[in-house]
């Protein structure tokens, strides 16, 4: 159900109560949703089991239950006038309820496509012919005679579970048939798809906000360095990727996002890969129905920030086509930080130590985004600052420092 008309910021629904936008998940995602919405003049509404969740946080209304409780699903209904979600592995079922009653945007159907890789890669092969990319070759890998017939020339590859997998949790890299049956065996035998390795010459992604009209507006495309499997830094400036690479990565999301009637912020990520002729080429590696990490820029160096245009798109407003002001580079901040201070690691039972904020802030152009998240700790993602400035050698030059001050390894030549 979409609304008919757009649920005005700040005014009150029919049955007196102030207009409340709900998010299904409360990690930090969802609270710059709630963060966003609430700039807005919406009261919001959080279901997260954690008490200490950081939307939870600072939301008005938060149901601290299981996101397949029938009973804080109806709570959540009663509360809300639409819904959204911050991640993908929240129940399709659990959406599917709520879709019955409320506007529910992104709907069930186009979170199952993206909860599976199985089903997300036959999105992406169905939606070739008006994208213009394909994903990496792959085979599913679901049985033991699927497991025997794989292909030989997906070697050395990938094996990934088809659900549940984030931050390069639940995948293998495999040489050889044997590490593939060793590698499937210690996935548990769970449906996977087994993916060839590509020789990555880079990473991008892009942001798509579409509304209920199909309107589709289209963020900068973002340059991604990943460390361990997860995203280290995004790099968003005249020449991090190329033009035309980047035309065609934003034209490929869109008609991604068309292909299924996708409404809200949907990310899809692409390698970029040597074409043979001395260029290079995209292929398109997975989606997230939902803001991305890779978007976090948006809210210091574009006039409309990812979480703004998924509350527009929920709530039925306008979408407005993003205009970056600013350079930007997005530095993660994971908890190993806390734990090396300065770079210099400390003893394993020492205590976490707050990273040098003072130093850091005292730098032109830095944004610091924590996630009021209790406990640090190795890989949890507990914020992110955004360097933005007047020309890129600005930016790069800050976060050059900032990188050092942080003891992080340094931008790229
Ligand atoms: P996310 O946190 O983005 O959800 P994820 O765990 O779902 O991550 P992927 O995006 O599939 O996993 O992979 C994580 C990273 O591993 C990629 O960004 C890329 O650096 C590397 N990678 C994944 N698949 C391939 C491949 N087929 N060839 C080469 N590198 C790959
Ligand atoms: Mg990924």
């Amino acid at each position: 159900m979409k609304p008919l008309s757009p649920l005005l910021p700040g005014s009150t629904s029919a049955t007196g109560q102030q207009i409340t936008l709900g998010v299904m998940g409360g990690g930090q995602l969802g609270r710059m949703f709630v963060q966003a919405a609430q700039a807005l003049g919406y009261f919001t509404a959080v279901l997260d089991p954690d008490p200490a969740s950081p939307a939870g946080l600072l939301s008005h209304y938060h149901i601290q239950t299981p996101y397949d409780d029938q009973d804080g699903l109806a709570q959540l209904m009663q509360r809300c006038d639409a819904i959204t979600t911050e991640f993908e592995n929240v129940p399709a079922g659990a959406l599917f309820t709520l879709g019955a009653h409320r506007p529910v945007a992104p709907s069930s159907a186009c979170v199952a496509i993206a909860q599976d890789r199985v089903k997300e890669k036959a999105h992406f092969v169905q939606s070739a012919p008006t994208s213009g990319v394909q994903p990496a070759p792959y085979a599913t890998i679901d049985t033991a005679e699927l497991l025997a017939a794989a292909p030989a020339d997906l070697l050395p590859g990938i094996l990934k579970t088809a659900r549940m997998g984030y931050d390069g949790k639940g995948q293998v890299r495999v040489k050889d048939r044997a590490e593939l049956a060793a590698a499937w065996e210690r996935l548990g035998r769970v449906p996977c798809v087994l993916e060839k390795l590509m020789p990555l010459r880079a990473e991008c992604s892009v942001i798509v906000a579409r509304g209920a009209d199909g309107q589709c507006v289209s963020y900068p495309v973002q340059k991604n360095t990943h460390r361990d499997g997860i995203l280290a830094l995004t790099e968003v400036y005249e020449g991090a990727i190329e033009a035309t690479l980047a035309r065609r990565a934003q034209a490929a999301t869109e008609a991604i996002a068309h292909q299924m009637n996708y409404v809200g912020v949907l990310c899809v990520e692409y390698f970029l890969v040597d074409d043979g002729r001395g260029g290079l080429d995209l292929v398109v590696n997975e989606m997230a129905p939902r803001p991305h990490n890779s978007g976090h820029y948006t809210q210091n160096a574009c006039d409309v920030s990812q979480f703004e245009s998924q509350v527009r798109a929920l709530a039925g407003l306008p979408l407005r086509s993003p205009v970056q002001h600013s350079p930007a580079i997005m530095v993660n901040l994971l908890g190993d930080l806390w734990f090396a201070p300065n770079g210099v690691r400390a003893q394993a039972s020492e205590q976490p130590v707050s990273p040098p904020w003072a130093e850091v802030l005292a730098l032109p152009g830095t944004h610091l985004h924590l996630y009021g998240k209790l406990g640090a700790r190795a890989g949890r993602k507990m914020g992110h600052l955004n360097i933005t400035g007047p020309s890129v050698t600005a930016v790069r030059e800050t976060a050059a420092r900032v990188l050092a001050l942080l003891g992080l390894p340094g931008l790229d030549a």
